[in-house]
Formats: C-alpha cells, sequence, structure tokens
C-alpha cells in the first residue's frame, strides 16, 4: 500500500472518530436535557401536591384578606399606593414564618432525598378601575415580590407554575366616622410564579449518568486504540513488504550476476581453442570454482539470515591466529583478483590460538572486506591488523573509502539496511553483509564496532574474547 494511500486512511479515520465522538457528545447532552427534565418534573410534582391543601388556602387567604384591605385603603385615599404593598411586609414575613414550618414538615413526608428551596413570589398586582388598568405592583428586572419559601436569585431555580387569579370584590367601610359607609369594587387581578431551586442538582443528574459516562470514555478510548494499533500494523506490514521487495530485487540482481558469467564461462569451454589450451582450460574452471562458491555464499547468507541471530550455532575449533588469517586473505586476494585492491597485513607477533567457528568468522571478515572494496574509491587500500590486548583479541580493518556518515553509523548493522543515498546506489547488494557479520561476532561474545569520515574511509573494530 503506498504511503498516501495510507495517510487517506489516517485522515479519514481521524474524522470518522471525530464525527463519532462528536455524535456521542450530542446523544450524551440530550440524554442529560432528558434526565435533567424528567427529574425536575418529579420534584415538581411532589411540590404541587403541598402546594395544594387546605393549610395552604387558608395562608393565602390571610394574606389576600390584608391585601385588599390595603387596596381599599388606597382607593379610598388613607394609603399612597406604595404603601398598599410595602405596609404589610412584616405582616407577609410573619405568615412566611408559619408556611416555612408547614413546608419543613410536608417536604419531610414526602421525603425526596435531596435539599430543595421552594419561593412563591408575585409577578404582578393590577386593580380595574372601570376598565382602567391601575397598577399596584409589576416585577421588574426580576425584582419580584417574595411571599412565600425560601428566597434566592431567579437564576437559580426553576419557575415550576404560573397562576392568575382574578377576583372582583365588594368591601364595605363605615369607618369613616361620620356612619355613611362606604362601597368599594375591587377587581384585583394578581399574578404569582413558583420556583423550586434544587440543591445540587447537576450532582445528581450527573450521578444518575455517571455509568453512561464511563462506558462512552471507555469505548471511545478502547476505539483510539484500536485505530492506533491498525494504523501501526499497516504501517508495520508496508514495512514488511517494502523490506521483502527490496530484497527479492536485491537477491536477483546478485544471482543474476554469477549465473550469467557461468553461462559464458561453460559456453566457452566447449570452444575448441579453449580445450586445446590447457591453461585457459584451468583458467576458466576456476572462474567456474569461484562463481559456484559465490552462489554457495549467497544462499548460505540467506539462509543463515533467515534463522536469525538465536539460530547461529557455532561449531568452535581452536586455530593460531596466523594461519587463520593467512588463509582467509589468501582467499580475499583471490576474490579481488582483477581489481586494484591494495592489501596491509599486521598480524599480532605472538602466536595466538583463536576459538571460532572458522565458516563463520570467515564469513564475517570477508563480509567487512568486501564492503572495504565495494564501497572504495578507485584505488582500495585496506589495512588488517590484529592486536592481543589482555584477554581479548582485536581485529581492525581500515579503508580508505566513501566513508559512512555520522547518522548512518547506528544502522548500518540492521537488517537489510542499505544506505541508499549518493551514489551508492550503483553497487548493489542485500544489506545483510554487516547484520550476518555482527551476529557473528555477537554469537562469538564478541563486539563490533566502527568510525568513518565520509570520503576518507572507515574503520571496523572486531573484538573477541580469548579463553
Ligand atoms: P551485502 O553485504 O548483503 O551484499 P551491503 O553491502 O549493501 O549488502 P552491508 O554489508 O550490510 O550490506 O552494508 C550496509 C551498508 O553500509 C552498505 O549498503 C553501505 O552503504 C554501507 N557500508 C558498509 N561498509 C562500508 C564501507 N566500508 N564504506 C562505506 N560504506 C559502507
Ligand atoms: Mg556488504
Amino acid at each position: 500500500m503506498k504511503k498516501q494511500k495510507i495517510n487517506i486512511l489516517i485522515t479519514t479515520s481521524v474524522l470518522a472518530l471525530l464525527a463519532l465522538s462528536g455524535i456521542q457528545g450530542y446523544l450524551i447532552y440530550n440524554t442529560y436535557q432528558l434526565k435533567k427534565d424528567v427529574f425536575i418534573k418529579e420534584t415538581k410534582k411532589s411540590v404541587s401536591r403541598i402546594d395544594n391543601t387546605k393549610e395552604m388556602d387558608s395562608l393565602a387567604e390571610l394574606w389576600y384578606n390584608h391585601l385588599t384591605e390595603n387596596l381599599v385603603a388606597y382607593k379610598t385615599n388613607k394609603l399612597i399606593k406604595e404603601e398598599a404593598i410595602t405596609r404589610f411586609k412584616p405582616y407577609t414575613d410573619s405568615l412566611n414564618d408559619i408556611f416555612k414550618d408547614y413546608y419543613t414538615k410536608e417536604i419531610n413526608k414526602v421525603n425526596l432525598g435531596y435539599e430543595l428551596k421552594y419561593k412563591k413570589t408575585i409577578k404582578s398586582i393590577v386593580l380595574f378601575n372601570d376598565n382602567v388598568l391601575d397598577t399596584i405592583f409589576s416585577a421588574k428586572g426580576g425584582n419580584n415580590y417574595f411571599l412565600f419559601g425560601e428566597n434566592f436569585p431567579d437564576n437559580e431555580g426553576n419557575m415550576i407554575s404560573k397562576a392568575r387569579w382574578f377576583t372582583e370584590h365588594d368591601y364595605e367601610d363605615d369607618n369613616t366616622g361620620n356612619g355613611e359607609v362606604f362601597r368599594t369594587k375591587l377587581d384585583i387581578e394578581i399574578r404569582t410564579q413558583d420556583s423550586i431551586n434544587i440543591i445540587g442538582w447537576k450532582r445528581i443528574v450527573f450521578g444518575q449518568m455517571a455509568s453512561l459516562f464511563v462506558f462512552s470514555i471507555l469505548l471511545f478510548l478502547f476505539m483510539v486504540a484500536l485505530f492506533f494499533y491498525s494504523i501501526k500494523v499497516l504501517i508495520k506490514q508496508k514495512k514488511i513488504a517494502d523490506v521483502r521487495n527490496d530484497f527479492i530485487n536485491n537477491i536477483t540482481h546478485e544471482l543474476k550476476t554469477p549465473l550469467a558469467t557461468l553461462s559464458i564461462v561453460s559456453k566457452s569451454i566447449r570452444n575448441k581453442e579453449i580445450q586445446d589450451s590447457s591453461e585457459k582450460f584451468s583458467n576458466a574452471l576456476d572462474i567456474l570454482d569461484r562463481q559456484n562458491n559465490r552462489l554457495q555464499k549467497l544462499i548460505d547468507q540467506v539462509m543463515n539470515n533467515a534463522l536469525g541471530s538465536e539460530g547461529i550455532v557455532l561449531s568452535k575449533e581452536e586455530i593460531s591466529d596466523k594461519r587463520y588469517f593467512d588463509e582467509v586473505l589468501e582467499d580475499f586476494k583471490l576474490s579481488v583478483k582483477d581489481k586494484h585492491v591494495e592489501l596491509n597485513t599486521q598480524i599480532e607477533l605472538k602466536e595466538v590460538a583463536l576459538n571460532i567457528d572458522k565458516f563463520l568468522f570467515t564469513t564475517a571478515i570477508l563480509n567487512i572486506l568486501d564492503n572495504a572494496v565495494k564501497y572504495g574509491k578507485e584505488k582500495v587500500q585496506i589495512s588488517l591488523q590484529t592486536t592481543l590486548k589482555n584477554n581479548s583479541y582485536e581485529i581492525i580493518i581500515k579503508d580508505n573509502g566513501i566513508g559512512i556518515s555520522e547518522k548512518e553509523q547506528k544502522k548500518i548493522f540492521e537488517k537489510f539496511y542499505r544506505i541508499t543515498s549518493g551514489d551508492i546506489h550503483e553497487v548493489k547488494g542485500l544489506g545483510l553483509g554487516l547484520f550476518y557479520a555482527s551476529q557473528i561476532v555477537k554469537a562469538h561474545q564478541g563486539d563490533i564496532t566502527l568510525e568513518s569520515k565520509p570520503n576518507v574511509g572507515t574503520i571496523f573494530v572486531i573484538t573477541i574474547p580469548i579463553i
């Protein structure tokens, strides 16, 4: 899958996740509103039961009688308009004390399980005088006339009911002093409003929704985790597919070269001229041998690689360092016979007995030497130096090649890693040589490090313990 496709997939998945969480948020909000409404409705029902009782009616009547008395006084000019309301405020307050006792008793009977404030306020009192409206009181800017209950700001509570009383009243006043009876007709309209303030209602509603919240968050986190995991797996799969493609491309190339040489040489052997010259014939056979070995080596490398480092089984043998390096370097020189390679060797003077898997250790050394030629300049200069240091044996292989930048140095031991910048593209390889070399050295309980400067050269240092 192309990187672009993965990016599109990531973007659409993120968008889908966002949309999904948006929808979920919306649904949760709706549920919250619904729960809130139901909760307030239920509370309202319990409270209105208290409001419609005989006790409540008699309290309201007491208040109402007092109000009408004042209104008559106002109509007969004994009181100014404001006083008709303000004057009997202390009386209202004393009625409220009775109301509160009654209310507390009743609300305890209902047993709501949470605290509740209730208030009854007056919005307006209007007198009708022969079709002329006379506003005695009108609530302005939330400034209501507080009647019963506990006073709290309007915005902290919920209105549960509104009422409008309209009464006609004939009133006889014989307190004129001169025995005259004064008749007053009162048409009064009173608008009231009942509100409740449920203490901590948000906490109660949220509490009812807690499991929904937790479940939603868990589900969301699970979706995000699932999404990240899928993308990670996808990217990993893509990397594996890329590596596999590279590997197939490279190995095809690597196999083609020796096979092509083999077919040319085998054809040339049929040639009479070559068959007649024993020197040419043996040379052709040498080439056949070399190419055959190369193919074998290539296949071995791929096979061994498939096993991984844990799969490396060493069959160690003891061998003198001098003899070992003589053999290895002789083989190497033969393989680079036609190239311009200068090799300097400096083996530890004191003879050291190495305990190594000869075949595998040779592969490691040859892989490093191969690279020195592959990534070398026109005139390749290689120096191989070995020294004994306490209980370890150090092999230093130095070349004058193109070098490796610091950034790449850490990665070149990785499986299939090849530097793909500059003109290194020209040289084909599997990116396995150094990986395999480091696995072999590690299997020997050794260590491999490098120092390199671009355009100057590279130094590989292999250290193995001597027992
Ligand atoms: P293979 O050895 O499997 O045929 P390869 O040579 O590409 O392929 P490695 O030997 O593992 O793979 O090397 C990894 C990379 O490190 C190489 O592609 C090369 O770019 C870089 N490299 C290795 N040795 C040297 C060196 N001596 N000088 C410069 N670059 C090097
Ligand atoms: Mg290599």
